[in-house]
């Protein structure tokens, strides 16, 4: 049969594997889980919201006839990748996930590694600071028991509910983002502290690398574990996997 990929997309190497899916010829559809009110434009055909958890991404896998799963959501977006390993060994669909490697420290860096947001939330605790707090709209409500810190918040929608901390700056923007320009926002906002999920790739990195040029210490956020899975790191052997490979099950 020929390729019928489905991405579960919502990162930039999504939308690279989707222009490299159509310049190949080869069908795929795009899925956004909708969080996000102006995804980027893809070249393929695009489907937007949850399916219903593992047992309703199962059913959509058969009804649409998809032949692989390629699982190109961000890191930290555990749930789907989770529903998406189970989805596929119920319906017998092949998965790869197109991964990044995870940031390490370089010399320089001043990271305090944690295991999750609620840790994150916990080294907070401590004096007033002004913190960058690059973690995404659907985080914020954690960050309630610390609202004597400044937070400037970068954001690609504005929130539908006020962030839980009274004093905050708001900028709406989308990454990739440049060092230079993180450095001037981080002197601009004169901020002491950046916190940060370990995202990994080069999109969101500028901030990593502007906090070690301002000395600046970062609590850095680990990702979620996830259940084992084919792991691919580049589109080009995504795309040689799907065409080649359509019987391996990837685990
Ligand atoms: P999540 O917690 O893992 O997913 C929660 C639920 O949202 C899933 O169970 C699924 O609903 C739905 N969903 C998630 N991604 C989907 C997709 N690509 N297509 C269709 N449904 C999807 O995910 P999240 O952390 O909220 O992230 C949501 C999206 O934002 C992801 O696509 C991710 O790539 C992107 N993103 C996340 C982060 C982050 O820091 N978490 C950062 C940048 C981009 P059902 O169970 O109903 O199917």
């Amino acid at each position: 049969m020929a390729p019928n990929l489905l991405v579960l997309g919502g990162t930039t190497e999504a939308t690279a594997l989707c222009r490299a899916i159509a310049n190949a010829g080869l069908r795929g559809t795009i899925s956004f889980a909708g969080r996000v009110v102006r995804p980027v434009r893809h070249p393929l055909p695009q489907r937007v919201g949850g399916f219903g958890g593992a047992a309703g991404l199962a059913d959509y896998l058969r009804a649409h006839n998809i032949t692989h799963v390629v699982d190109a959501t961000h890191p930290f977006a555990a749930q789907m990748s989770r529903n998406a390993v189970a989805a596929c060994a119920d319906a017998q669909v092949p998965l790869a996930a197109l991964t990044r490697a995870p940031w390490a420290p370089v010399p320089g860096d001043g990271w305090t590694t944690v295991p999750d947001i609620t840790a994150a939330v916990v080294a907070l605790d401590r004096a007033p600071a002004r913190v960058m707090l690059a973690i995404g709209r659907m985080n914020l409500p954690a960050f309630a028991p610390q609202p004597q810190h400044f937070y400037l918040l970068r954001l690609v929608d504005p929130p539908q509910t006020p962030p839980p901390f009274p004093d905050h700056h708001i900028m709406i923007d989308r990454g990739p983002f440049r060092t230079d320009s993180d450095r001037a926002l981080m002197a601009d906002h004169k901020i002491d502290l950046v916190v940060s999920k370990n995202a990994g790739g080069t999109g969101a990195y500028a901030k990593i690398a502007a906090a070690r040029d301002l000395g600046l210490p970062v609590i850095m956020i680990d990702r979620p574990a996830l259940p084992r899975r084919l792991e691919l790191h580049d589109v080009q052997t995504v795309l040689d996997w799907a065409v080649h490979a359509p019987t391996d099950l990837g685990v």
